[in-house]
Protein backbone atom coordinates (compact mmCIF):
# COMPACT_ATOMS: atom_id res chain seq x y z
CA UNK A 1 0.00 0.00 0.00
CA UNK A 2 1.09 3.17 -1.05
CA UNK A 3 -0.37 6.55 0.69
CA UNK A 4 -0.12 9.88 -0.86
CA UNK A 5 -1.69 13.56 0.16
CA UNK A 6 -2.65 15.23 -2.68
CA UNK A 7 -4.47 18.55 -4.29
CA UNK A 8 -7.61 17.65 -6.10
CA UNK A 9 -9.85 20.95 -7.36
CA UNK A 10 -8.56 23.08 -4.32
CA UNK A 11 -8.90 20.57 -1.96
CA UNK A 12 -6.42 18.41 0.34
CA UNK A 13 -7.07 15.48 0.42
CA UNK A 14 -5.20 11.71 0.90
CA UNK A 15 -5.55 8.42 -0.32
CA UNK A 16 -4.03 5.29 -1.36
CA UNK A 17 -2.11 4.78 -4.73
CA UNK A 18 -3.08 1.92 -7.10
CA UNK A 19 -0.64 -1.22 -7.89
CA UNK A 20 0.74 0.76 -10.77
CA UNK A 21 0.79 3.90 -9.29
CA UNK A 22 -1.41 5.43 -11.51
CA UNK A 23 -4.61 6.69 -9.99
CA UNK A 24 -5.54 7.25 -6.31
CA UNK A 25 -8.08 5.89 -4.26
CA UNK A 26 -9.47 8.79 -2.11
CA UNK A 27 -9.19 7.19 1.59
CA UNK A 28 -12.63 8.59 2.30
CA UNK A 29 -13.90 6.14 -0.45
CA UNK A 30 -11.89 3.66 1.31
CA UNK A 31 -13.04 3.79 4.48
CA UNK A 32 -16.53 4.64 3.79
CA UNK A 33 -16.60 0.88 1.99
CA UNK A 34 -15.34 -0.21 5.07
CA UNK A 35 -18.01 2.08 7.21
CA UNK A 36 -15.11 3.20 9.18
CA UNK A 37 -14.83 7.48 10.44
CA UNK A 38 -12.78 9.02 7.95
CA UNK A 39 -9.90 10.80 9.71
CA UNK A 40 -8.72 14.25 8.46
CA UNK A 41 -5.91 14.20 7.69
CA UNK A 42 -3.36 10.90 6.64
CA UNK A 43 -1.43 12.01 10.00
CA UNK A 44 -4.88 11.25 11.77
CA UNK A 45 -5.33 8.33 9.95
CA UNK A 46 -2.39 6.47 11.03
CA UNK A 47 -2.88 7.21 14.84
CA UNK A 48 -5.84 5.18 14.03
CA UNK A 49 -4.50 2.82 12.03
CA UNK A 50 -4.04 -1.12 12.79
CA UNK A 51 -3.00 -3.48 10.93
CA UNK A 52 -6.10 -5.47 11.57
CA UNK A 53 -7.48 -3.01 8.71
CA UNK A 54 -4.77 -4.40 5.86
CA UNK A 55 -6.98 -7.14 4.38
CA UNK A 56 -10.04 -4.71 3.98
CA UNK A 57 -7.98 -2.06 2.66
CA UNK A 58 -6.23 -4.40 -0.03
CA UNK A 59 -9.62 -5.54 -1.00
CA UNK A 60 -11.01 -2.56 -1.46
CA UNK A 61 -8.19 -1.58 -3.61
CA UNK A 62 -8.77 -4.91 -5.24
CA UNK A 63 -12.40 -4.17 -6.15
CA UNK A 64 -12.02 -0.40 -7.67
CA UNK A 65 -8.95 -1.39 -9.70
CA UNK A 66 -8.60 0.75 -12.83
CA UNK A 67 -10.40 3.53 -10.92
CA UNK A 68 -9.79 6.68 -8.82
CA UNK A 69 -8.23 9.83 -9.80
CA UNK A 70 -5.08 9.77 -12.80
CA UNK A 71 -1.88 11.16 -10.71
CA UNK A 72 -1.36 13.78 -13.42
CA UNK A 73 -4.63 15.44 -12.58
CA UNK A 74 -3.64 16.20 -8.81
CA UNK A 75 -0.48 17.84 -6.73
CA UNK A 76 1.39 15.66 -4.90
CA UNK A 77 2.31 17.42 -1.08
CA UNK A 78 4.40 15.45 1.42
CA UNK A 79 2.67 12.66 2.72
CA UNK A 80 2.48 14.49 6.08
CA UNK A 81 2.62 18.28 5.03
CA UNK A 82 2.66 18.96 8.97
CA UNK A 83 4.14 16.70 11.02
CA UNK A 84 2.23 17.00 14.77
CA UNK A 85 6.32 17.50 15.98
CA UNK A 86 9.23 18.55 14.82
CA UNK A 87 11.33 15.89 12.68
CA UNK A 88 13.75 14.12 14.39
CA UNK A 89 17.04 13.38 12.60
CA UNK A 90 19.80 11.25 12.60
CA UNK A 91 23.41 12.93 11.46
CA UNK A 92 26.37 11.32 10.69
CA UNK A 93 25.55 7.68 10.20
CA UNK A 94 27.25 6.60 7.28
CA UNK A 95 30.58 6.16 7.67
CA UNK A 96 31.72 7.66 4.03
CA UNK A 97 29.60 10.58 4.91
CA UNK A 98 31.08 11.18 8.58
CA UNK A 99 34.68 11.43 6.72
CA UNK A 100 33.37 13.94 4.35
CA UNK A 101 31.89 16.71 6.33
CA UNK A 102 34.96 17.38 8.76
CA UNK A 103 34.80 20.57 7.98
CA UNK A 104 31.46 20.68 9.56
CA UNK A 105 32.86 18.91 12.87
CA UNK A 106 36.26 20.96 13.50
CA UNK A 107 37.79 18.32 11.97
CA UNK A 108 36.61 15.46 13.74
CA UNK A 109 36.08 12.31 11.73
CA UNK A 110 36.18 9.61 14.08
CA UNK A 111 32.81 7.29 14.02
CA UNK A 112 30.09 8.23 16.78
CA UNK A 113 29.22 5.55 19.16
CA UNK A 114 25.93 6.64 19.97
CA UNK A 115 23.22 8.25 16.89
CA UNK A 116 23.84 11.92 16.70
CA UNK A 117 20.09 12.82 17.10
CA UNK A 118 19.01 16.48 15.94
CA UNK A 119 15.81 18.28 15.65
CA UNK A 120 14.68 19.70 12.36
CA UNK A 121 11.37 21.83 12.13
CA UNK A 122 9.72 21.24 9.00
CA UNK A 123 5.60 22.82 8.61
CA UNK A 124 5.14 22.18 6.35
CA UNK A 125 7.30 19.56 4.72
CA UNK A 126 6.91 20.54 0.51
CA UNK A 127 5.91 17.94 -1.65
CA UNK A 128 6.69 16.43 -5.04
CA UNK A 129 7.72 19.35 -7.64
CA UNK A 130 7.80 22.38 -5.05
CA UNK A 131 10.13 24.64 -4.71
CA UNK A 132 13.02 24.71 -2.62
CA UNK A 133 13.82 28.40 -1.79
CA UNK A 134 17.02 29.72 -1.46
CA UNK A 135 17.55 31.68 1.47
CA UNK A 136 19.35 34.56 -0.12
CA UNK A 137 21.74 36.69 1.85
CA UNK A 138 21.34 34.24 4.66
CA UNK A 139 23.51 31.14 2.92
CA UNK A 140 25.95 30.63 0.78
CA UNK A 141 26.48 26.84 1.30
CA UNK A 142 22.61 25.54 0.41
CA UNK A 143 22.90 21.47 0.30
CA UNK A 144 21.10 18.41 -0.27
CA UNK A 145 21.03 15.00 1.70
CA UNK A 146 18.76 12.51 0.61
CA UNK A 147 17.71 9.90 3.76
CA UNK A 148 15.20 7.60 4.30
CA UNK A 149 12.44 8.55 6.73
CA UNK A 150 10.85 6.14 9.29
CA UNK A 151 7.10 6.94 9.88
CA UNK A 152 5.73 5.63 13.15
CA UNK A 153 2.58 3.82 13.48
CA UNK A 154 2.00 3.90 17.35
CA UNK A 155 2.96 5.27 20.69
CA UNK A 156 5.80 3.76 22.84
CA UNK A 157 8.41 4.21 24.96
CA UNK A 158 11.59 2.15 26.01
CA UNK A 159 10.96 0.16 22.54
CA UNK A 160 13.19 -2.85 22.73
CA UNK A 161 15.56 -3.22 18.93
CA UNK A 162 13.48 -6.30 18.54
CA UNK A 163 10.34 -4.81 18.25
CA UNK A 164 10.82 -1.88 16.59
CA UNK A 165 9.47 -2.68 13.18
CA UNK A 166 6.06 -3.12 15.27
CA UNK A 167 6.14 0.51 16.14
CA UNK A 168 6.78 1.89 12.00
CA UNK A 169 3.80 2.28 10.21
CA UNK A 170 5.70 3.34 6.44
CA UNK A 171 8.54 4.68 4.90
CA UNK A 172 8.96 7.72 2.50
CA UNK A 173 12.06 9.79 1.08
CA UNK A 174 12.86 12.84 2.13
CA UNK A 175 15.89 15.72 1.26
CA UNK A 176 17.42 16.98 4.42
CA UNK A 177 18.39 20.60 2.75
CA UNK A 178 21.05 22.11 5.00
CA UNK A 179 22.52 25.83 5.25
CA UNK A 180 26.02 24.55 6.06
CA UNK A 181 27.43 28.11 7.03
CA UNK A 182 24.11 28.61 9.39
CA UNK A 183 24.81 25.32 10.50
CA UNK A 184 28.50 26.28 11.44
CA UNK A 185 27.61 29.53 12.10
CA UNK A 186 25.17 28.95 15.27
CA UNK A 187 27.27 25.97 16.68
CA UNK A 188 23.85 23.83 16.16
CA UNK A 189 22.24 22.87 12.88
CA UNK A 190 18.58 23.82 14.45
CA UNK A 191 18.66 26.83 12.15
CA UNK A 192 20.69 25.66 9.29
CA UNK A 193 18.28 22.97 8.58
CA UNK A 194 14.98 24.39 9.77
CA UNK A 195 14.37 27.04 7.18
CA UNK A 196 11.16 27.44 5.37
CA UNK A 197 10.76 24.68 2.46
CA UNK A 198 14.05 22.57 3.52
CA UNK A 199 12.23 19.55 4.35
CA UNK A 200 11.07 18.07 0.67
CA UNK A 201 8.74 15.19 1.82
CA UNK A 202 7.74 12.41 -0.61
CA UNK A 203 6.84 11.09 -3.61
CA UNK A 204 3.88 8.74 -1.17
CA UNK A 205 4.43 7.05 2.35
CA UNK A 206 5.11 3.31 1.20
CA UNK A 207 3.04 1.22 3.98
CA UNK A 208 6.16 -1.20 5.34
CA UNK A 209 3.91 -4.08 4.44
CA UNK A 210 5.29 -3.08 0.94
CA UNK A 211 9.06 -3.06 1.51
CA UNK A 212 10.44 -6.25 1.80
CA UNK A 213 13.84 -5.14 3.22
CA UNK A 214 14.09 -1.55 4.62
CA UNK A 215 17.88 -2.59 5.72
CA UNK A 216 18.64 -3.23 1.95
CA UNK A 217 17.37 -0.30 -0.17
CA UNK A 218 19.92 1.44 -2.93
CA UNK A 219 19.99 5.09 -2.14
CA UNK A 220 20.45 7.89 -4.59
CA UNK A 221 20.58 12.16 -4.99
CA UNK A 222 21.07 13.37 -8.32
CA UNK A 223 21.49 17.30 -9.65
CA UNK A 224 20.82 18.53 -12.47
CA UNK A 225 21.03 14.44 -13.52
CA UNK A 226 24.89 14.30 -12.19
CA UNK A 227 24.59 11.65 -9.47
CA UNK A 228 25.91 12.34 -6.10
CA UNK A 229 24.82 10.33 -3.45
CA UNK A 230 25.00 6.46 -3.75
CA UNK A 231 24.51 4.21 -1.31
CA UNK A 232 22.38 1.52 0.20
CA UNK A 233 20.70 1.87 3.33
CA UNK A 234 22.50 -1.08 4.73
CA UNK A 235 25.65 0.96 5.40
CA UNK A 236 23.88 3.02 8.31
CA UNK A 237 26.16 2.87 11.25
CA UNK A 238 23.22 2.75 13.66
CA UNK A 239 20.27 0.86 11.65
CA UNK A 240 16.89 1.08 12.09
CA UNK A 241 15.85 -0.76 15.15
CA UNK A 242 18.66 0.60 17.25
CA UNK A 243 17.45 4.28 16.19
CA UNK A 244 14.02 3.43 17.52
CA UNK A 245 15.06 2.04 20.48
CA UNK A 246 18.02 4.10 21.28
CA UNK A 247 15.45 7.62 20.55
CA UNK A 248 12.78 5.82 22.50
CA UNK A 249 14.62 5.45 25.63
CA UNK A 250 13.19 7.15 28.48
CA UNK A 251 11.08 9.56 25.80
CA UNK A 252 7.60 8.56 24.30
CA UNK A 253 7.80 8.34 20.98
CA UNK A 254 3.96 9.11 19.13
CA UNK A 255 2.55 8.10 15.75
CA UNK A 256 2.94 9.86 12.88
CA UNK A 257 6.42 10.60 14.02
CA UNK A 258 9.06 11.28 11.14
CA UNK A 259 12.50 9.60 12.40
CA UNK A 260 15.26 10.43 9.36
CA UNK A 261 17.98 7.85 9.06
CA UNK A 262 20.74 9.81 7.90
CA UNK A 263 22.75 10.46 4.46
CA UNK A 264 25.70 8.89 2.31
CA UNK A 265 28.63 10.66 1.13
CA UNK A 266 28.48 12.88 -1.61
CA UNK A 267 26.51 16.15 -0.07
CA UNK A 268 27.40 19.34 -1.62
CA UNK A 269 29.92 20.16 1.28
CA UNK A 270 32.30 16.66 0.73
CA UNK A 271 33.25 17.78 -2.73
CA UNK A 272 36.65 19.79 -3.43
CA UNK A 273 35.49 22.17 -4.45
CA UNK A 274 32.27 21.88 -2.50
CA UNK A 275 29.08 21.45 -5.14
CA UNK A 276 26.42 23.82 -3.24
CA UNK A 277 23.24 24.53 -4.46
CA UNK A 278 21.96 27.49 -6.72
CA UNK A 279 18.66 28.56 -7.87
CA UNK A 280 17.51 26.65 -10.81
CA UNK A 281 19.05 23.60 -9.29
CA UNK A 282 16.72 20.20 -9.94
CA UNK A 283 17.51 17.48 -7.41
CA UNK A 284 16.23 13.75 -7.69
CA UNK A 285 16.20 11.87 -4.21
CA UNK A 286 15.62 8.72 -5.11
CA UNK A 287 15.15 4.82 -2.74
CA UNK A 288 14.61 1.85 -4.37
CA UNK A 289 10.69 0.86 -3.87
CA UNK A 290 10.39 4.67 -2.91
CA UNK A 291 10.17 6.40 -6.24
CA UNK A 292 11.94 9.20 -6.77
CA UNK A 293 11.53 12.74 -4.90
CA UNK A 294 12.24 16.20 -7.40
CA UNK A 295 12.07 19.45 -6.30
CA UNK A 296 13.86 22.80 -7.66
CA UNK A 297 16.21 25.69 -5.93
CA UNK A 298 14.41 28.62 -6.71
MG1 LIG B 1 20.58 14.75 7.48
Amino acid sequence: MYFVTYTYEHKENYGLLNDDKSKILPMDLVLGELEKDVPATLSDFIETYSDDLLEDIKAILAKFEGEGIALEEVKLNAPIPHPRRNVFSTGKNYVDHVKEVKSLSNGDTSIPKLPVFFNKIADPAIGQGDYIIYPRGLTEELDYEVELALVLGKDGKDIPAEEAYDYIFGYTIVNDVSARDVQVMHGQWLKGKSMDTFLPMGPYLAHKSAIENPENLKIECRVNGELRQSSNTQHLIFDIPYIISSLSQGMTLKAGDVILTGTPAGVGAGYEPPKFLKPGDVIECSIEGLGVLRNTVK
